[in-house]
Protein backbone atom coordinates (compact mmCIF):
# COMPACT_ATOMS: atom_id res chain seq x y z
CA UNK A 1 0.00 0.00 0.00
CA UNK A 2 2.37 2.21 0.87
CA UNK A 3 4.45 2.17 -2.18
CA UNK A 4 1.50 2.88 -4.48
CA UNK A 5 1.33 5.76 -6.58
CA UNK A 6 -2.16 6.50 -5.89
CA UNK A 7 -6.24 5.22 -6.65
CA UNK A 8 -7.33 5.23 -9.78
CA UNK A 9 -11.31 4.75 -9.80
CA UNK A 10 -12.44 3.28 -13.56
CA UNK A 11 -15.91 4.16 -14.02
CA UNK A 12 -17.23 1.59 -17.23
CA UNK A 13 -19.80 -0.53 -18.08
CA UNK A 14 -17.83 -2.80 -19.83
CA UNK A 15 -15.78 -5.76 -17.40
CA UNK A 16 -13.77 -6.71 -20.29
CA UNK A 17 -11.97 -3.24 -20.18
CA UNK A 18 -12.46 -2.90 -16.70
CA UNK A 19 -10.92 -5.88 -16.33
CA UNK A 20 -7.86 -5.12 -18.44
CA UNK A 21 -7.66 -1.87 -16.83
CA UNK A 22 -7.42 -3.19 -13.57
CA UNK A 23 -4.78 -5.40 -14.43
CA UNK A 24 -2.75 -2.72 -16.02
CA UNK A 25 -2.78 -0.47 -13.96
CA UNK A 26 -1.86 -2.08 -10.96
CA UNK A 27 0.93 -3.50 -12.36
CA UNK A 28 2.24 -0.06 -12.97
CA UNK A 29 1.70 0.28 -8.59
CA UNK A 30 -1.66 2.19 -8.43
CA UNK A 31 -4.70 1.10 -6.22
CA UNK A 32 -7.91 0.64 -8.58
CA UNK A 33 -11.69 1.15 -7.32
CA UNK A 34 -14.01 0.29 -9.87
CA UNK A 35 -17.89 1.17 -10.85
CA UNK A 36 -20.16 -0.04 -13.78
CA UNK A 37 -22.23 2.81 -13.18
CA UNK A 38 -22.16 6.42 -13.27
CA UNK A 39 -24.29 6.70 -9.97
CA UNK A 40 -21.82 4.22 -8.33
CA UNK A 41 -18.94 6.24 -9.67
CA UNK A 42 -19.77 9.37 -8.16
CA UNK A 43 -20.29 7.97 -4.35
CA UNK A 44 -17.35 6.18 -4.69
CA UNK A 45 -15.34 9.49 -5.42
CA UNK A 46 -16.70 10.39 -2.29
CA UNK A 47 -16.07 7.77 -0.22
CA UNK A 48 -12.46 6.80 -1.87
CA UNK A 49 -11.22 10.15 -2.88
CA UNK A 50 -9.29 8.78 -6.15
CA UNK A 51 -6.39 10.84 -7.28
CA UNK A 52 -7.62 10.08 -10.68
CA UNK A 53 -11.05 9.03 -12.59
CA UNK A 54 -10.98 6.78 -16.19
CA UNK A 55 -14.10 7.87 -17.76
CA UNK A 56 -16.54 6.28 -20.15
CA UNK A 57 -18.34 8.84 -21.67
CA UNK A 58 -20.84 6.12 -22.73
CA UNK A 59 -22.84 4.55 -19.40
CA UNK A 60 -25.88 3.02 -19.08
CA UNK A 61 -27.35 5.27 -16.44
CA UNK A 62 -25.88 9.06 -17.31
CA UNK A 63 -23.57 10.19 -20.55
CA UNK A 64 -20.31 11.28 -19.47
CA UNK A 65 -20.80 14.71 -19.64
CA UNK A 66 -23.91 14.64 -16.96
CA UNK A 67 -21.19 12.65 -14.60
CA UNK A 68 -18.59 15.29 -14.86
CA UNK A 69 -20.57 18.43 -14.37
CA UNK A 70 -22.11 16.27 -11.42
CA UNK A 71 -18.55 15.55 -9.94
CA UNK A 72 -17.28 19.23 -10.88
CA UNK A 73 -19.69 20.48 -8.48
CA UNK A 74 -17.73 19.20 -5.53
CA UNK A 75 -14.52 17.67 -6.55
CA UNK A 76 -11.63 18.71 -8.93
CA UNK A 77 -10.72 15.63 -8.87
CA UNK A 78 -8.62 15.10 -12.85
CA UNK A 79 -10.64 12.95 -15.12
CA UNK A 80 -8.97 11.32 -18.20
CA UNK A 81 -11.98 10.27 -20.31
CA UNK A 82 -12.10 7.33 -22.67
CA UNK A 83 -13.96 8.21 -25.64
CA UNK A 84 -14.73 6.44 -29.21
CA UNK A 85 -13.18 7.61 -32.32
CA UNK A 86 -16.06 8.80 -34.47
CA UNK A 87 -17.19 10.91 -30.99
CA UNK A 88 -15.63 14.19 -31.36
CA UNK A 89 -18.21 16.00 -30.48
CA UNK A 90 -18.97 14.27 -27.13
CA UNK A 91 -14.99 14.10 -26.47
CA UNK A 92 -14.88 18.15 -26.87
CA UNK A 93 -18.07 18.58 -24.53
CA UNK A 94 -16.54 16.22 -22.34
CA UNK A 95 -13.18 18.71 -21.65
CA UNK A 96 -15.61 21.52 -21.43
CA UNK A 97 -16.99 20.57 -19.00
CA UNK A 98 -14.46 19.98 -16.84
CA UNK A 99 -12.13 16.75 -17.80
CA UNK A 100 -8.50 16.61 -17.70
CA UNK A 101 -7.59 14.88 -20.71
CA UNK A 102 -8.87 12.04 -23.02
CA UNK A 103 -7.71 8.50 -24.81
CA UNK A 104 -9.74 7.46 -27.46
CA UNK A 105 -10.85 3.74 -28.32
CA UNK A 106 -8.49 1.89 -28.85
CA UNK A 107 -5.85 2.99 -27.06
CA UNK A 108 -2.65 1.67 -26.04
CA UNK A 109 -1.84 1.14 -22.64
CA UNK A 110 1.86 2.79 -22.47
CA UNK A 111 -0.23 6.22 -24.09
CA UNK A 112 -2.81 6.17 -21.36
CA UNK A 113 -0.06 5.23 -18.47
CA UNK A 114 1.51 8.37 -20.41
CA UNK A 115 -1.72 10.90 -20.10
CA UNK A 116 -1.99 9.40 -16.46
CA UNK A 117 1.35 10.87 -15.61
CA UNK A 118 0.97 14.07 -16.59
CA UNK A 119 -2.42 14.95 -15.31
CA UNK A 120 -1.69 13.49 -11.79
CA UNK A 121 1.72 15.87 -12.10
CA UNK A 122 0.31 18.65 -12.92
CA UNK A 123 -2.49 18.30 -10.53
CA UNK A 124 0.31 17.95 -7.69
CA UNK A 125 2.08 20.53 -8.69
CA UNK A 126 -0.87 23.09 -8.49
CA UNK A 127 -1.56 22.24 -4.87
CA UNK A 128 2.08 21.81 -3.54
CA UNK A 129 3.21 25.19 -5.07
CA UNK A 130 0.71 27.43 -3.66
CA UNK A 131 1.94 28.94 -0.08
CA UNK A 132 -0.79 30.78 -0.48
CA UNK A 133 -4.82 30.52 -1.19
CA UNK A 134 -7.04 33.01 -2.18
CA UNK A 135 -10.42 32.93 -3.97
CA UNK A 136 -13.53 35.23 -3.33
CA UNK A 137 -12.41 37.17 -0.76
CA UNK A 138 -10.74 34.30 1.13
CA UNK A 139 -7.02 34.30 1.89
CA UNK A 140 -4.74 32.06 3.79
CA UNK A 141 -1.38 32.31 4.51
CA UNK A 142 0.04 28.78 4.72
CA UNK A 143 3.27 29.91 5.62
CA UNK A 144 2.40 32.51 8.36
CA UNK A 145 -1.00 31.16 9.19
CA UNK A 146 -2.82 34.12 8.63
CA UNK A 147 -6.06 34.85 7.46
CA UNK A 148 -8.02 37.05 6.05
CA UNK A 149 -11.54 37.81 4.51
CA UNK A 150 -12.28 40.89 1.93
CA UNK A 151 -8.99 42.13 3.47
CA UNK A 152 -9.69 42.34 7.54
CA UNK A 153 -7.72 39.33 9.41
CA UNK A 154 -9.53 36.93 10.91
CA UNK A 155 -7.89 35.17 14.30
CA UNK A 156 -8.68 31.45 13.74
CA UNK A 157 -7.91 28.70 16.82
CA UNK A 158 -5.45 26.00 16.57
CA UNK A 159 -8.17 23.66 15.34
CA UNK A 160 -10.65 26.39 13.18
CA UNK A 161 -7.42 26.98 11.45
CA UNK A 162 -6.76 23.24 10.84
CA UNK A 163 -10.32 22.82 9.66
CA UNK A 164 -10.10 25.83 7.31
CA UNK A 165 -6.24 25.05 6.02
CA UNK A 166 -7.88 21.13 4.89
CA UNK A 167 -10.38 22.50 3.42
CA UNK A 168 -8.68 24.73 1.39
CA UNK A 169 -6.00 22.23 0.53
CA UNK A 170 -8.61 20.44 -1.58
CA UNK A 171 -10.66 22.90 -2.98
CA UNK A 172 -14.53 21.57 -3.91
CA UNK A 173 -13.52 18.42 -2.64
CA UNK A 174 -15.43 16.90 -0.42
CA UNK A 175 -14.06 16.23 3.14
CA UNK A 176 -16.23 13.75 5.08
CA UNK A 177 -16.74 13.82 8.84
CA UNK A 178 -13.98 11.27 9.87
CA UNK A 179 -11.05 12.62 7.68
CA UNK A 180 -11.97 15.92 9.09
CA UNK A 181 -12.08 14.69 12.83
CA UNK A 182 -9.09 12.31 12.04
CA UNK A 183 -7.07 14.75 10.77
CA UNK A 184 -8.50 17.82 13.63
CA UNK A 185 -8.70 15.67 16.48
CA UNK A 186 -6.51 12.72 17.81
CA UNK A 187 -7.98 9.33 16.35
CA UNK A 188 -10.36 8.37 19.07
CA UNK A 189 -12.86 11.43 18.16
CA UNK A 190 -13.55 10.06 14.86
CA UNK A 191 -17.23 9.64 15.75
CA UNK A 192 -18.01 12.49 17.60
CA UNK A 193 -19.15 14.57 14.67
CA UNK A 194 -21.07 17.24 17.30
CA UNK A 195 -17.31 17.99 18.16
CA UNK A 196 -16.66 19.26 14.04
CA UNK A 197 -20.57 20.53 13.66
CA UNK A 198 -19.45 23.25 16.91
CA UNK A 199 -16.38 23.55 15.36
CA UNK A 200 -17.76 24.38 11.54
CA UNK A 201 -19.91 26.45 13.69
CA UNK A 202 -17.41 28.65 14.53
CA UNK A 203 -15.60 28.82 12.07
CA UNK A 204 -18.19 30.38 9.77
CA UNK A 205 -18.95 32.78 12.25
CA UNK A 206 -15.67 34.42 12.30
CA UNK A 207 -15.27 34.27 8.69
CA UNK A 208 -18.71 35.84 8.09
CA UNK A 209 -20.27 33.00 6.61
CA UNK A 210 -24.28 32.47 6.30
CA UNK A 211 -25.01 28.20 6.15
CA UNK A 212 -28.16 28.91 4.19
CA UNK A 213 -26.34 30.89 1.48
CA UNK A 214 -22.64 29.46 2.17
CA UNK A 215 -19.43 31.73 0.28
CA UNK A 216 -16.95 29.35 1.68
CA UNK A 217 -17.81 26.61 3.63
CA UNK A 218 -20.85 24.14 2.32
CA UNK A 219 -22.52 21.29 4.26
CA UNK A 220 -22.52 17.74 1.99
CA UNK A 221 -25.50 16.46 3.60
CA UNK A 222 -24.49 13.43 5.47
CA UNK A 223 -21.25 13.09 3.81
CA UNK A 224 -19.02 15.99 5.62
CA UNK A 225 -18.37 19.68 4.27
CA UNK A 226 -16.39 21.04 1.20
CA UNK A 227 -14.66 24.23 0.13
CA UNK A 228 -17.05 26.23 -2.23
CA UNK A 229 -15.64 27.22 -5.80
CA UNK A 230 -16.02 30.13 -7.72
CA UNK A 231 -17.48 29.54 -10.97
CA UNK A 232 -16.37 26.51 -12.41
CA UNK A 233 -13.87 26.88 -15.48
CA1 LIG B 1 -19.61 2.15 -22.47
Amino acid sequence: MSDSKGTILIVEDEAQIRKFLRISLEAHSYRVCEARLGQDGLELCASEKPDLVILDLGLPDMDGQQFIQRLREWSSVPIVVLSVRAMETEKIAALDAGANDYVTKPFGIGELMARIRVVLRSSEGAMSAATVFEAQGLRVDFSHREVSVDGTPVRLSKKEYELLRMLVRFPGQVLTHQQILREVWDAGRQNETHYLRVLVGQLRHKLGDDPARPRFIVTVQGVGYRLALPAQR
